[in-house]
Formats: C-alpha cells, structure tokens, sequence
C-alpha cells in the first residue's frame, strides 16, 4: 500500500463541511492519491435529462419538462473520438430516458456499424410513449444490450419509488423484450436488470437478490434476465434533498464511511470510462456530471477536443459522494465491484 499527499483534484460541493475530507482520507489509507484513471474503454454518453418519469432517487433530476437533449452535431463528434480510439470498445448511452432523444436511432445505428458494443439503459415505460413502440424490436435488431431499472418486484415498492402504475408496464415491457429474444439464453441479447434501495441503506449481496429477481419475476411473471445489478444510491440531487429532508444526511454518510471498502477501489468505474454530458462536456462519471465536476483540466474537457494519451491516464475528480462507489460491496453502473 502506497500512501502519497501530491494534491487530489478534491472538490467540496454542495455537502455539509462535516463530511467533505471523508472519501480523500479514506482513499490515501488505502490507496496512492490522487485516483488516476487506468485507460477509456467505455464512453457512456449522456444524450440529456429529458425523460418520461420523474423518480424519486433520481440522481439526474431527470423529467418530462427538462429540455437538455445531445445534438446532432456533438453525436457526430462522439462518432469522429469513436474512428479514432478503437480502444473504446462500449457506449453506454444513459439520460433521462435516452430514447427521448430524437437522435437515438442515429447514435445506435451509427456505433454499431463502428463495431462497437451498446448499452442502452432504458427505464421500460418508454416504449409506451406516444412514437416509440418501434422501440424493442429496433433495439433487438441492433443487437443493443439492454440494461434496465426494475427496483424491485413488488408493484407498491416500484410504484412508490418511480410513479404509479410504473410496475405493470415495467413487466409487460420486459415480456415484450423476452418475446424479441431479450434475456434468453445463447440469443446474445442481454438484458440486464438494476437495482436500488428504496432508503438510506446499502444494497443486499448481488449474486442473493438476483436469485431472488429471477425466482420472483419467473414464478410470478415468466420473465428471464440475464443480470442484475445492484447500485447504491448517491447521496447527490433527489435523494440527497430527500435525506436532507429527512434529517438523514449524517446518518447516511456515516453509513458509507463506516463501510468503505478499499477492495472496491480497483473496479471503480471512473478508471475505465469517460462520461459526456448532453452538450459535449467531458466528466469522470455521470454522477460528477451531475454535481458539475467536468474531468481536469476542465479548460480541455469537451468531446470535440478529446485527445486519448492526455485522458487515459488524468486524474479524477473526487468528492465525498464517491463515498457511494465504495462502500459495502462497491457499486457501479456494472452493478458490486467486489
Ligand atoms: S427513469 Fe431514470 S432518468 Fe428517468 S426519472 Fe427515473 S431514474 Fe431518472
Ligand atoms: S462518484 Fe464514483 S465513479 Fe464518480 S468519480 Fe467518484 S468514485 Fe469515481
């Protein structure tokens, strides 16, 4: 274990002070500071905060009356980086529901004939906006890895967290995307399922609850899956107000520190993508995207100036939210990390 004091890009945004220096002193007792990233062979592209819900832990604050959506114009610049960086093997398209973007369509077509791998991650209920029933069977004919949030199996837990009547739709899009060969085994269509607590807790163990998805959700619905991933709610945006509300800030920070586990450092996701924001800004992750953190040197962090030797090595911007990737079994958009 290495332990260095060469100054870490630390930021201290909207947290209370009591707080801040937590995840900088967790990490320098385990790890070498600042966290440098490891190579980019994810870009996961956020095409913008438009969506057909309005859950509750969003972390993007993502809803129908948001207007930010990715143009044409920085797509082409994602395909431009992509022609250029056959290193990047994934794009991991993320929102507000990236279906609502009008040039959705465009971006998958575009990065599967580049040979790359896409992720889409999809909220389900989109496909019964008015337009988009064209949905499944597009994403089945591009051989689209579907990643979706289904919290839990019970309607009144998913109800609750995501809107009313968000469960049944939920199930029937899932059925929809079984009968198109989603989830089934030896199709190669992945579908992949996420899950968050409902409160101020870490999730259960991974490989436990996805048994439990699969038995309930086959029993009751006969749907199959392939994965699911559990994910730690960050203490930013909805759910940061909700636990402020609450007067559970303390509490759940606590929770992530008292659980910080350096095994988790390794995997953090971070180290192995680059996120773009809906106008072409380059960010760590998505959660920093959303607290306003662009990766360093913020000057050169646009997707138009994308340079790979100068980003696969950059040092990332950390804050005491990051306390959220690595605490119980870590977390990611790839589900634990230990
Ligand atoms: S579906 Fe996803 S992006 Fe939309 S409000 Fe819910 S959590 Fe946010
Ligand atoms: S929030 Fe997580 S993924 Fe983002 S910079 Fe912090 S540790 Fe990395």
């Amino acid at each position: 274990m290495t332990m260095k004091t060469s100054a870490l890009p630390m930021v201290t945004p909207v947290q209370p002070s009591w707080i801040a220096p937590s995840f900088e002193q967790a990490l320098a007792l385990h790890h070498s500071v600042p966290l440098k990233a490891q190579a980019i062979s994810t870009l996961q592209v956020n095409v913008g905060k438009v969506c057909n819900q309005t859950c509750h832990h969003c972390h993007v604050d993502a809803g129908p009356q948001r207007t930010e959506s990715m143009s044409l114009t920085t797509i082409d610049q994602i395909l431009d980086v992509l022609d250029r960086t056959p290193q990047i093997r994934t794009v991991d398209i993320t929102g507000g529901a990236p279906e609502m973007n009008p040039h959705f369509e465009y971006l998958v077509e575009q990065c599967r004939a580049r040979g790359r791998r896409v992720i889409d991650r999809c909220n389900l209920t989109v496909f019964y906006v008015k337009g988009k029933a064209h949905l499944p069977r597009f994403l089945a004919d591009h051989r689209v890895d579907i990643v979706a949030s289904l919290p839990c199996y019970e309607a009144d837990n998913v109800d609750q967290q995501r809107g009313k009547g968000v469960f049944n739709r939920s199930i029937t899009a899932l059925q929809t995307l079984n009968g198109l060969g989603y989830g089934a085994e030896g199709s190669g269509l992945m579908l992949d399922l996420v899950y968050n607590p409902l409160g101020p807790v870490l999730p259960p163990p991974q490989v436990e609850l996805e048994q439990d998805f699969k038995d309930e959700l086959g029993q009751q619905f006969g749907i199959q899956f392939n994965r699911l991933y559990t994910i730690t709610n960050m203490p930013i945006s909805r759910f940061w107000d909700e636990l402020h509300e609450a007067g559970q800030l303390e509490h759940y920070y606590t929770l992530l520190l008292n659980n910080f586990n350096p095994l988790a450092i390794d995997g953090l996701m971070c180290r192995s993508l680059l996120s773009v924001g809906w106008d072409g800004r380059l960010y760590d992750c998505d959660f920093n995207q959303m607290l306003d953190l662009p990766a360093q040197p913020d000057s050169h962090a646009w997707i138009g100036r994308f340079n790979l030797v100068e980003w696969e090595h950059r040092s990332i911007v950390v804050g005491p939210h990051c306390l959220g990737c690595t605490a119980g079994s870590g977390s990611s958009c790839g589900g634990a990390l230990t």
